[in-house]
Formats: structure tokens, sequence, C-alpha cells
């Protein structure tokens, strides 16, 4: 036996957070890194939602709450649920809130796999879906998508990574690295997939309030013969510009929520009570900082797509929704996704973060997150541009 547990051995640390790590350490050495490597907000949290919360606390509310959370917020997700998502789900016994989407998603895949099963992951995906299968013992199969056909998901994809033992197929939406939203026939290809094979789906949908263009948002649950198969997951990490909170949730059947449950209940036991009280501020409060800083997203889009797409070898599709500009470097003559992105932390003091890290499909791409000023987007693609024509 060795001093610690194997189940971690072949578990990378996540590569986004590496990346972090790196770009403090160079600014401790007195270099200005140009950060478009992480996935956070630069924005503050509304005001109406952390007055609620700091009240919350003045008036000592800092005791255990339910388990499934507080009884409001439950309530307020379901009514968010059904009126903005078409999912109906009894606050009751279908929803539980979490410490984050994170744990919402790690809590789903160690309630639904068991070890051995497979859990299709359509890639690039985010960096931790894998991981969380291999914490459960599970399988993580890539269902690797294809730059050249705009990283779209087809039904003949999914069948060619079904298995004896595929149990459930996880899908985000809008995604993050390539910024794709999934379309109404993509969808579909997935529900009739899921339905057929009898699969679990868990839907990843933390990035639905930033979209671009009227791409309509669509939630699994809500195809045909999905409600009863689906884990929706979401969070106010993203739309409310509440990462620090560590707020979340997980909706579906209520046998498997029970079994979520369990997860839940031994291993956090409840979320932050004061930290809930701003959920349902965040919910059931004025919207305008959600629009507002959507709309500011929606310009940044418009800089750093048009700014890449003027670098020499470098092509970049607008994304559809969330905050990443997924480009193509295959033509910058650099080398791979890896070696771009140690040049532009190098040469031009930018992070980004290689494609190669969210897996299959990846390579030959790098994520610019513009979750950042507009500032700082139009410094970095200067500095790339400089960098470009003296490595030429
Ligand atoms: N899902 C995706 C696709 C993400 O990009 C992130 C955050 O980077 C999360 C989930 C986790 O969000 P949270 O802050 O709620 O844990």
């Amino acid at each position: 036996k060795g001093r610690v547990a194997r189940r971690f051995a072949g578990i990378e640390r996540s590569a986004t957070v590496a990346l972090l790590d790196l770009v403090q350490s160079l600014r401790a050495e007195g270099v200005q890194v140009l950060d478009l490597g992480g996935g956070e907000p630069d924005f503050d949290t509304a005001d109406h939602i952390s007055a609620v919360a700091t009240e919350a606390l003045r008036d000592g509310f800092t005791h255990y709450t339910a388990s499934r959370g507080l009884p409001e917020l439950r309530a307020a997700i379901a009514e968010k649920l059904a009126e903005e998502n078409g999912i109906g789900v009894d606050p009751a016994t279908e929803v539980i809130v979490t410490p984050s989407a994170k744990h919402a998603l790690f809590v789903s895949v160690m309630a639904v796999l068991d070890p051995l099963d497979e859990l299709i992951v359509p890639t690039p995906s985010w960096v931790s879906y894998t991981s969380m299968a291999h914490l459960a013992g599970a399988r993580p199969v890539a269902a690797e998508l294809r730059a050249d056909d705009g990283f779209r998901i087809t039904r003949d994809l999914l069948e060619r990574h079904v298995s004896d033992r595929t149990k459930a197929i996880l899908v985000n939406t809008p995604n993050n690295p390539t910024g794709r939203v999934l379309s109404r026939h993509e969808a579909e290809a997935v529900a009739e997939f899921a339905v057929e094979h009898d699969l679990f789906v868990i839907a990843d949908e933390i990035y639905e309030k930033i979209r671009y263009d009227g791409h309509e948002h669509i939630s699994l649950a809500s195809m045909p013969g999905c409600a009863e198969r689906t884990l929706t997951v979401n969070g106010f990490s993203k739309g409310y510009a509440m990462t620090g909170w560590r707020l979340g949730y997980v909706a579906g059947p209520a046998e498997v929520i029970g079994e979520v449950l369990k997860v839940h209940e031994h291993t956090v036991g409840c979320t932050s009570s004061f930290v809930q009280r701003g959920g349902v501020a965040a919910l059931t409060g004025p919207q305008d900082a959600v629009e507002e800083m959507a709309r500011e997203y929606a310009a940044r889009r418009a800089l750093i797509v048009d700014g890449l797409n003027a670098l020499p070898g470098v092509r970049c599709a607008a994304p559809e929704g969330a905050f990443y500009a997924f480009a193509d470097i295959r033509e910058a003559g650099l080398g791979s996704a890896a070696d771009f992105s140690r040049w532009a932390l190098e040469e031009a003091g930018v992070a980004l973060t290689p494609g190669s890290a969210f897996g299959p499909g990846g390579e030959g791409h790098v994520r610019l997150s513009f979750a950042t000023s507009r500032t700082v987007i139009e410094q970095a693609l200067e500095r790339m541009d400089a960098a470009l024509r003296r490595a030429a």
C-alpha cells in the first residue's frame, strides 16, 4: 500500500488553475502579464444581492440550513426553471442547493455513475468533467467534436461512442471552451440518443445568461422524454458575477435527487446559510445587472473576435454564448496549442489557455477569456500582433 490513495494518481491538476499559479509567480517577478486565461467575471456582485447576505449575517442567520437548501431559495429556483427553462420540478424533493455548480456536478456524477460505468463527454470540454468521472471510478469517454464542423454535436457521432457500459452523457450549453450554444437540432439529437439508449443526461447550463445574437438557450430537461432522465446543473457564478460566493444547484427527478442528496449530505451537509439568502435576492430581485453584464460581454466579444481575425494566421468564429473566444491557431506557424500559449506568455506577456487542455478536439486552438476589461483585451491583441509580426 502507498502512503496516499491511488485514486488520484491518474488525475491531473486543473490546467486552468495551474496557469493562474504561473501568472501569479510571473507577476511576483515584476512581469506585466495580461490575463485572458481565467473564467471569472471581472464585475462585482450587484449591491442588492450583497446587502441581503450582509443583513443575514448581522441578523445572526449563521446556522445550518436544511440539507437541500433554504425552502425559499428552492422555491425561487423551481419558479425560474418553470418560467425560463420549461422544466417542472417540485422544490420539496427535486432541487438541491449546492456550494457551487462544480459541487453540483460532482455530486451528480457520484450519484449517477458506478465504477466502470461510462460517461460520454463531447469534447473539447470544461476540464473537470473527466476528472470527476475518474473520482467516481467511472470512465469518461470523449466524443470528439470537429472544429471544421463548428464543434457540432450529431447523433452519428454520439452513436459511435456508446457501449453497453454507457450510463450517461454530459452536455454543456452554452459551452466552455467552444462558445457554442446547442441548437434545437442538436438538442433533439442528444435527447433522442439518451432516450433510445436509456441514458442519464447531466446538463451543465451555468453560462445560460450569457448569449449573443439571439441564440436560444435550450434546457435538455425540457426535451421530449428527458425530464425523467436529466439532472440540470446551474449556478450563480457567471450570470450574476458571484464566483466567490460558491452557490449553485441541481434539479431533476426525485428518486435521482434522493441519491444525489446522500452524497451532498455526507460531504458538505448544506450550503452556507447567508450565501443562500443572497441567492434568493439574485433570482427574485431586479435582473438589470445581469442584462448589463451580458451587453458588455457582447461588446467585448466583437472587439476580441475582430482583433483575433486580424492577427496573421489566426481565425476565430464568433462565440454564440459564454465569454470565451476559441481561436484557431493552426496557421500561425508557432506549433501546437501549448507551444502557442507558451509563446504568448513569454513573447507577448499574454496568458491564455491551450485548447489541448480541454481534451480531444481542442488541439490547434487557444481559449481567450473576455471576462476582462476592454483595455486589457485591446492591449493583449496589440501585444500579440506585434509579437506575431516579429516572429514572421
Ligand atoms: N461548468 C463550467 C462549464 C464552468 O466553466 C465552470 C466554471 O468555470 C463551472 C461549471 C463551475 O462554476 P462554479 O463557480 O459554480 O463552480
